[in-house]
């Protein structure tokens, strides 16, 4: 079984996944909790919370990289919740890495860049800005759909179940931002797009879409953002020769 040591993967991680490019993000990125100083089997997972990190100690998972880490904005004390699932970590001696706002970002692995992979819609352009930074992007699919046409297939593609508003439109020209997006409607008429896509449902976007005519697409927070912890994992196995294993936690939300 091949092995990688912690100290080669943290900084390779580091780099390929551009963290310093995003030094707003409040997700402290990278190694949050330092466990085994070999890695012999990487864990994927969209959220670190205590039922990950538990079936992680049973899949006898060394390195834990994550879209949610557990450390946002400064870390003040260590109580409760977090005291109980820091211990957890500890005890199973499981690192934890951290890849938020980059993971959205990422023009290869990022939950954007293979959402529009998989929904086959050429990538146009970047979209999104948050704290600054595009974090997405914005494309074109490749033929005409219908709203419920474009949902059907984003809920077979996904897994999930989309909720939709529709403003009269055909969908052709998409803007995607991954999780909690909806602050991304704004962009909408400056990129001419007709339907928009994010995860979290939003009374706030409703009715800026309605006066911009812009169809309005939530396929969820978590559905949308499995992908690119899966991606990274693919590529930790096609390079190190590691095993790798998702750890699945959806909240439907
Ligand atoms: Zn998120």
């Amino acid at each position: 079984m091949k092995e990688i040591r912690l100290a080669q993967l943290v900084p390779f991680l580091d780099a390929e996944l551009r963290l310093s490019d995003f030094s707003e993000d409040e997700s402290a990125n990278g190694l949050q909790i330092e466990g085994k100083a070999i890695a012999r089997k990487a864990g994927l997972a969209v959220d670190a919370c205590e039922y990950v990190f538990r079936e992680a100690s049973e899949k006898k998972i060394d390195f834990l990289l994550v879209h949610h880490g557990l450390i946002w904005g400064g870390l003040k004390s260590v109580r409760g919740v977090l005291r109980q699932r820091i211990k957890t970590l500890l005890d199973a001696e499981i690192s934890l890495y951290a890849c938020h706002l980059p993971l959205d970002w990422h023009p290869v692995y990022g939950n954007n860049a293979q959402l529009l992979k998989l929904l086959s819609i050429k990538k146009m352009g970047e979209f999104g800005k948050y704290h600054g930074r595009n974090i997405s992007y914005w494309g074109r699919t490749a033929k005409e759909y219908s709203l419920d046409e474009f949902t059907a297939r984003i809920d077979r593609v996904l897994n999930t179940r989309t909720s939709a508003v529709s403003f009269g439109r055909k969908v052709r020209t998409v803007g995607v931002v991954s999780g909690g997006g909806w602050f991304a409607i704004n962009e909408a008429e400056k990129y001419g797009i007709d339907t928009f896509l994010t995860g979290e449902p939003s009374h706030s976007a409703y009715t800026l879409a309605e006066e911009m005519k812009v169809n309005l697409v939530f396929a969820g927070h978590y559905a949308t953002e499995t992908l690119g912890v899966k991606a990274v994992g693919d590529m930790l196995r096609k390079k190190f020769g590691i095993e790798t294993e998702f750890i699945d936690h959806p909240t439907g939300l």
